[in-house]
């Protein structure tokens, strides 16, 4: 399939950040000509006119078949928040896991999301929906200890089996993997086992760190030190690793982050639950690789990264009392370019170059009159762009939305 897009100002997120008025010609999943008046036929031609173009999103903290527990659990601690969620989850069917799960790539797809980041149990049921719906998985089997969990069998061999059936060849749509749940339910032994998993199979591996007071507080009581130093004396921080929350993090661990693992910050979901704000800027000084997540839409709840964009600038700004802090740019940087690297998809994702997998948008910068000045492109699409605004979704060079109609249901 080949998809010409005609004369929407490219947002490249290339090395240097150009932005450029050019047509783009996509043939089967690779951007393969950004140029002038691209006069090729093609399956599909889009008047882009008027329009931006973006890499897709990537979202690097989900839980998308929490889809239909929006609103079940607001305005409560996460200690309340995962006895109430944990609770309908030991209950669930394969068929309640995918149809929320759809309801979630559903949104995802409508707001720009090209990419997610997945923690659950159940992934081969996820895994499922996320093939009927096209979107670029990398989905994570939670792993915890046997004693802990509502999943039959043990975690660690259920991820392994996961990965054995659904693994395939990178550059894919399916990426089976492992994560943790956290510390709170997950032991050494538990934690090694499932990074050895993702050593042998060569996944990244998601795990909730340091997300609150009191996770830290129980750590440190039994060990002296933090989440993240422990994961690093336990040897498993590494490029696969991603971190997720870090709200509570010491300054060595800042240090720790940026020379191992990667991070997903979760703005929104930190605000809501009452958990703090990540020290964000340290980390952006010390070049840790930030990332953006949203979580699932329990703690959220919305799957739109615009917004998380947004809050994270915001979270960032207010909690220094400085403007200048967390630029668009940068934001925009986390949830495509730094996204892409965290996933092990640097060469292939989060920009639009020649020769890249094709996962874009176009965002029709409609009803909010956003101006398209080159000055202000990225920053409208920070701070005034929600994930409404998205026109047209492509992965993997098939277009899922087009002109705000989805193809897949
Ligand atoms: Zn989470």
């Amino acid at each position: 399939m080949d998809i010409l897009i005609k004369r929407p100002w490219v947002v490249t997120q290339d090395a240097s950040r150009r932005i450029i008025k050019k047509d783009v010609f996509v043939s089967g999943n690779t951007i393969d000509e950004i140029g002038d008046s691209i006069g090729v036929r093609a399956e599909y031609r889009i008047d882009a006119e008027g329009m931006i173009l973006a890499p897709g999103l990537i979202n690097t903290h989900t839980h998308v078949a929490m889809g239909s527990m929006r609103g079940i659990a607001d305005d409560v601690p996460l200690g309340k928040f995962l006895e109430k969620t944990f609770a309908i989850d030991a209950k669930r069917t394969e068929q309640d896991i995918h149809s929320s799960s759809i309801m979630g790539m559903r949104e995802m797809v409508r707001t720009g999301t090209t990419s997610f980041l997945d923690l659950y149990y159940s992934e081969d049921i996820i895994a499922k929906a996320a093939k009927r719906m096209g979107l670029r998985a990398f989905l994570s089997w939670v792993v915890l200890d046997k004693d802990k969990t509502t999943q039959k069998g043990n975690p660690k061999d259920n991820a392994e089996n996961f990965i054995k059936r659904f693994r395939s060849r990178k550059p894919a749509l399916i990426n089976a993997g492992v994560g943790l749940q956290g510390i709170y339910v997950c032991n050494d032994d538990t934690i090694s086992a499932a990074a050895d998993i993702a050593e042998r199979y060569n996944t990244v591996i998601p795990m909730h760190v340091s997300e609150t007071n009191v996770e830290v507080d129980n750590v440190k009581k039994e060990h002296g030190h933090g989440v993240v130093e422990h994961l690093d004396k336990l040897g498993v921080l590494n490029k696969r690793f991603v971190a997720v929350h870090t709200v509570h993090v010491s300054e060595k661990e800042v240090k720790l982050l940026a020379e191992t693992a990667a991070v997903s910050h979760n703005p929104i979901s930190n605000m809501k639950l009452g958990n703090g704000a990540a020290p964000i800027h340290e980390m952006s000084k010390s070049r840790v690789n930030v990332t953006l997540g949203t979580d699932s839409v329990a703690s959220n709840n919305n799957l739109d990264m615009f917004s998380t964009m947004k809050f994270a600038s915001l979270l960032q700004k207010n909690r220094m009392g400085d403007a200048s802090e967390l630029s668009a740019q940068r934001v925009l940087d986390f949830a495509t370019i730094n996204a892409a690297k965290a996933l092990g998809y640097g060469n292939r994702l989060g920009s639009v170059e020649e020769g890249k997998l094709a996962d874009l948008i176009l965002i029709d910068p409609y009803p909010n009159a956003i101006p398209l000045s080159r000055s202000s492109i990225v920053s409208n699409m920070v701070y005034a762009v929600s994930g409404l605004n998205v026109d047209t979704t492509i992965v993997d060079g098939v277009p899922l939305m087009l002109g705000k109609e989805q193809s897949k249901m």
